[in-house]
């Protein structure tokens, strides 16, 4: 077994240095905590970056990948399997589409929507490629979805990019329909905007964004990697919303802690990839399956998406507290359900320290925007020990 630092240093050696990461060697969790190797107990309101929506060791969840490793993990996609078909069936009932595509990650999946939307679109008209995305919006790190991604720092040394994307200011509908024509083949946005600082748009500007992509017949591509499976008190925030995209696009939260992603269309759109036009060895694999058709219906069984809309109000509500009590601190606080964001006027990496220091994870997005996503089955008392951290915390800030 090995000590916490001779993790740490072979890790050190070892991994590619891309990450940035806490002095932290986690071992186990239970529900909303987690511990290190030392022992040392943790509320976690990162969540794997909003991944590990039942928490950490859920009986549903454990049962259901065991069950399935002692079956089988993997077979190819040239044969069917129960699991996946009964999980591709949940995750239509739960999303409200009709056909799913299971890839590994969340960039996958996107990568599939993007290849999709340009399929359909260059099948109209050769010139029907042009993508738009929004301004610090993020899509992952493959090629095409760094491209998508409207943050330039994510792209630099990676030229050339893949053609035909261009970026407005989320929220800016004016801007949208400036650049709007019939040579648009995809709209890609994220009902709410995760790591870019968790940004709310208005429904309205969904349902205007909704309006031209109709009006151009561009495919709307709504983004729900980090929004969906009932982070935002909805199963999709796009039903919140009340605007149906053409393409929804998942990962994060849906596999419960399993890499899994994927994307979901409505039936008349189920014929836009031929067989052969898009696949992969992985996806939808029998235990990732299981993890989601088990995380799925935990969710359901134990009413979490209206918990994480009535613990979200809750949330808010103290942390708004906050904001009165710190008004030099603290500039506004966003989101909705269980994904909310604090941004403070100064750059916020002491608050993510001070917070450790108490036993409670929080993160830092963009600098200055503390952001909190727990598993769906964070406690209300779990989130008073956050709000008692913040508030220790912003006393010193
Ligand atoms: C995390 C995230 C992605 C990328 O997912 P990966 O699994 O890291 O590839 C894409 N879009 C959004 C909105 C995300 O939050």
């Amino acid at each position: 077994m090995m000590e916490r630092q001779q993790v740490i240093d072979t890790a050190e050696k070892y991994y590619l240095p891309v990450f940035g990461r806490q002095q932290l060697v986690l071992d186990h969790g239970r529900g909303a905590h987690v511990w290190d190797k030392d022992g040392r107990e943790y509320i976690d309101f990162l969540a794997g970056i909003a991944v590990n929506s039942l928490g950490y060791a859920h009986p549903a969840q454990v049962r259901a990948i065991a069950e399935q490793a002692g079956k089988l993990c993997h077979c190819s996609n040239i044969f069917y399997t129960e699991i996946q078909a009964k999980a591709a069936e949940l995750v239509c009932q739960v999303s409200g589409m009709d056909r799913v595509f299971f890839a590994n990650s969340g960039a996958e999946a996107n990568e599939g929507a993007l290849k999709l939307a340009r399929k359909y679109g260059t099948g109209k008209s050769p010139d029907k490629f042009r993508i738009i995305t929004a301004k610090m919006s993020f899509h992952g790190r493959t090629m095409a979805t760094l491209t998508a991604t409207g943050q330039p720092h994510y792209q630099e040394g990676y030229a050339p990019l893949p053609g035909g994307y261009e970026y407005v200011p989320y929220g800016d509908i004016a801007a949208l329909e400036k650049l709007m024509d019939g040579n648009v083949c995809a709209v890609l946005l994220e009902p709410i905007q995760g790591e870019g600082g968790v940004h709310v748009p208005s429904y309205d500007y969904l349902s205007k964004v909704r309006e031209l992509c109709d009006k151009f017949d561009a495919i709307l591509i709504f983004d729900e990697i980090q929004t969906g499976v009932g982070r935002t008190g909805a199963w999709f925030e796009y039903m919140n919303a009340g605007v149906k995209p053409d393409v929804l696009t998942f990962a994060k939260g849906i596999g419960g802690g399993f890499p899994v992603g994927g994307f979901a269309v409505p039936e008349k759109l189920a014929r836009v990839f031929k067989p052969g036009d898009h696949g992969g060895t992985f996806g939808g694999n029998a235990l990732a399956m299981a993890s989601v058709y088990a995380t799925l219906s935990t969710i359901k069984e134990e009413d979490l998406v209206a918990q994480a809309r009535e613990k979200g109000v809750y949330f808010k509500g103290k942390l708004e507290d906050l904001a009165l009590k710190y008004p030099e601190k603290i500039r506004e606080v966003r989101g909705r359900g269980l994904i909310l964001g604090v941004e403070t006027t100064k750059p916020a990496a002491p608050i993510l320290q001070m917070c450790l220091d108490q036993g409670v994870i929080v993160n830092v997005t963009v600098g200055n925007v503390v952001r909190l996503v727990p598993p769906l089955v964070v406690t209300k008392a779990d989130i008073d020990k956050a709000v008692l951290a913040l508030d220790n915390a912003f006393a010193k800030f």
